[in-house]
């Protein structure tokens, strides 16, 4: 594997991803600022590349030293006679930049700056750091950090950080945007039986970034799933790019954290204040396919799952369970995980009668009773695994009179090398069961000592093997009018506005085909009735002026006009009262629609995410946007998939689906004004807020109407 890598580096030209392997399969490390003093950072860095095993040759740099650890020591990058790869920094801030030129110099390929003393202390610090990238780039070197804790690949091996210890080599590539918590999961991973391939402390994110990662690791053969720790992404739509391509190989797993973190943009639209920035990344990891973990315990439980079993090929675990109760917690938690039961066939189920006691339950979950020993586990584990219905399998063990928890999971690893389906294990307990669990970890079956942890785990393996069973979609392309929009917009910009008038809003979304009431503009109250006459009654009028955001507030809605003459005093009454409530409010007309129809009420829009950039919501309109919040979002441009999922990510779907008496709503009606909204974000991104507040929904096939638009641009 090193030697695949270390060819990959060697027939590449020189340029930039390439030097990124250099960071992870270096042919030779220097290390700058090592020390004889063994309580400095730069001695610890140094003696842990030299214990980790690293194949290559190792230059100290130091000026001030003739020999450091048994090696020839450097007074300097340029001094060292050999081409150097990898440049580990840990020098004082100020001596990094100096460093970093040299590097460049002598075409280091990548560089760790441990050192910290960059952008988290102010503006010159980030000036520094700046300047550090911009010399790295001009050599078409990589810089991790700085400001970070280093790098750990256990295949090359190398241990460039100064993490106290190696972790065991398994399937895990691991990046952490804190250091900190970065060495508190090497030390718990080291407990657990948790391996790692690779080790990544990100730090400032200077040059390299988590996209950069997933990048190079989506074609890497030692990383079977992608676990990392986030607190932000620098650059959105490259993540949601790379995430998507990276997903298709290998699962990833993140925990981003501040979820509870308030968005702090200023929003005046309905989207805006509901498509809160955690609920961006969620759609954005949703989209691209990535499993978003809620606690660091989740995490790690899903990357322990990926890098040791099988994907399953579907949603039904069986269980095999000697205590009814643990059998019962871990169906529930498999069914509100969105796992379902097998139904055992007949054949199994006979099967289990014959071998276990009479009083034993051959259904599933299959309950080998309390005094169950290794035997009666191997023919029930047995039985379960070979059920053709069976996707994956979970063998909970409580310790009991007559529990051999070691001689158990033997049986539980024999069993796994004889299918090709996913086992979990749950030996619950601690003493009465450590030696079965060490045994378990031996046999690479993951372990989780509450059967909620591992269903939880087989969930995420089901939803990444969902993933990877749905085809590759792209956005459908809608007709449109985009002239007409291109006119509007071009025309409200040159006017200054940031706000379009509610009417011309409307005609902008009919411009992509979005169903919206017959309508027109009136600019007299005589003007009025002849476009209702022409409409027919009832009819709406409404305020048309890009200074008027909530148009019932200020008089300036009127339903259910059913006669000229109503007509007429609508007219009168919306523009004298809106001169009264905004008498600055620029009045291009009052606008005559036909009534809509009564239907189900719900809400569509557009905003701008600091990261994402557009997203698009839906959710249920009036009350229910209001206090339950039951809204969707993904980031656009979305797909058919993602727009029926939106509607079927909604708390009230079954209601819209039809149900109780409720006749269904017209969901594809829906779905196409969410595709079509999304194709015309995606076309005007200078669109920065979007609201179709209410868009009525009808019975099935009698389609929606857009009842009231509103929209602001950029500036
Ligand atoms: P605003 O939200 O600015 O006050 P709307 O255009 O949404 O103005 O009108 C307020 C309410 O009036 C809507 O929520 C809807 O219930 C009703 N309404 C508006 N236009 C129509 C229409 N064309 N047909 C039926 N009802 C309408
Ligand atoms: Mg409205």
């Amino acid at each position: 594997m090193i030697e695949q890598t270390r060819r990959q580096i060697e027939a590449s030209s020189r340029d930039s991803s390439d030097n990124l392997l250099a960071l992870f399969a270096p042919r030779s490390v220097a290390v700058v600022g090592a020390s004889r003093d063994r309580t400095k950072l730069g001695s610890l860095v140094l003696r842990n590349v030299k214990s980790s095993g690293f194949p290559g040759p190792i230059y100290p740099v130091n000026p001030k030293a003739r020999r450091i650890g048994g090696l020839v020591a450097y007074p300097n990058v340029r001094e060292i006679p050999e081409p150097v790869d990898l440049a580990v920094i840990v020098v004082p801030a100020p001596s990094v930049l100096p460093v970093i030129e040299d590097c460049a110099t002598r075409q280091v390929r990548a560089a760790i700056v441990i050192s910290a003393g960059f952008r988290e202390t102010g503006a010159a610090g980030a000036e520094a750091e700046r300047r550090i990238v911009e010399v790295a780039r001009s050599a078409g070197m990589r810089v991790l950090g700085p400001n970070c804790l280093g790098v750990i690949d256990t295949v090359t091996p190398l241990n460039a950080s100064f993490a106290a210890r190696m972790p065991e080599a398994n399937g895990v590539a691991f990046m952490s945007q804190s250091g900190a918590l970065g060495t508190a999961i090497l030390d718990w991973a080291a407990a657990r039986d948790l391996g790692f391939s690779k080790f990544v402390s990100l730090g400032n994110e200077a040059d390299i970034t988590e996209s950069d990662l997933l990048e190079i690791w989506t074609s890497d053969e030692s990383v079977r799933v992608v676990a990392a720790y986030l607190e932000g992404v620098p650059a959105g739509g490259r993540f949601r790019r790379v995430a998507g391509a990276t997903t298709r190989q290998r699962p990833v797993v993140v925990l981003k954290a501040g979820r509870t973190t308030a968005g702090s943009r200023a929003v005046s639209s309905h989207t805006g204040a509901l498509a809160g920035s955690d609920l961006a990344y969620s759609a954005a990891f949703r989209q691209a396919g990535v499993i978003r973990a809620t606690t660091l315990e989740e995490l790690f439980d899903a990357a322990l799952a990926f890098s040791l079993q099988p994907m399953p090929g579907g949603a039904k675990l069986t269980i095999v369970t000697n205590a009814g109760g643990p059998g019962i917690v871990a169906t529930d938690a498999a069914i509100s995980e969105g796992l379902a039961l097998t139904h055992l066939s007949s054949t199994t189920t006979s099967q289990l009668r014959r071998l276990l006691p009479a009083s034993a339950s051959v259904a599933n979950p299959i309950d080998v009773l309390g005094d169950a020993g290794p035997d009666r586990y191997q023919d029930a584990v047995h039985a379960a695994i070979e059920d053709p219905h069976t996707d994956a399998l979970l063998v909970i063990l409580t310790p009991q009179l007559g529990t051999d928890a070691p001689a158990t999971a033997y049986v539980v690893v024999e069993a796994r090398r004889s299918t090709d389906r996913p086992i979990l294990a749950c030996f619950m307990g601690s003493q009465g069961v450590r030696r079965g669990v060490t045994a378990l970890a031996k046999g690479s079956i993951p372990n989780y000592p509450f059967p909620e942890r591992a269903t939880r785990a087989l969930s995420a393996m089901v939803r990444h093997a969902e993933h990877l069973r749905e085809p590759l979609e792209a956005p459908r392309h809608v007709p449109a009018d985009r002239a007409t929009v291109e006119d509007i917009i071009g025309r409200a910009r040159a006017s200054g506005a940031r706000a379009l008038d509610s009417y011309e809003a409307s005609r902008i979304v009919a411009a992509y085909g979005v169903p919206v009431p017959r309508g027109a503009l009136a600019h007299s109250a005589d003007e009025a009735k002849q476009i209702a006459g022409e409409i027919g009654f009832p009819v709406v009028l409404k305020v048309s002026s890009p200074d008027v955001v909530h148009k019932s507030d200020v008089g300036g809605v009127k339903v259910g006009l059913n006669d000229p003459d109503e007509v007429g005093r609508a007219y009168q009454s919306i523009v004298t009262s809106v001169r009264e409530h905004v008498p600055s409010a620029r009045l291009d007309g009052v606008a005559v629609w036909a009534m809509a129809p009564p239907g189900v009420e719900t809400i569509a829009g557009v905003s701008v995410d600091p990261t994402f950039g557009h997203v698009l919501l839906f959710g249920m309109g009036g009350i229910y946007v209001e206090i339950l919040r039951d809204v969707s979002i993904r980031i656009v441009p979305i797909t058919p998939r993602d727009a029926l999922g939106m509607v079927r990510d909604l708390r009230a779907y079954r209601v819209l689906a039809g149900a109780r008496g409720h006749p269904p709503a017209d969901v594809d009606a829906v779905v196409d004004v969410l595709e079509r909204v999304s194709e015309l974000a995606t076309d005007f991104p200078v669109i920065r807020e979007l609201d179709i507040n209410p868009l009525i929904v009808y019975q099935a096939t009698r389609g929606a109407l857009a009842v009231d638009v509103r929209m602001t641009l950029s500036v």
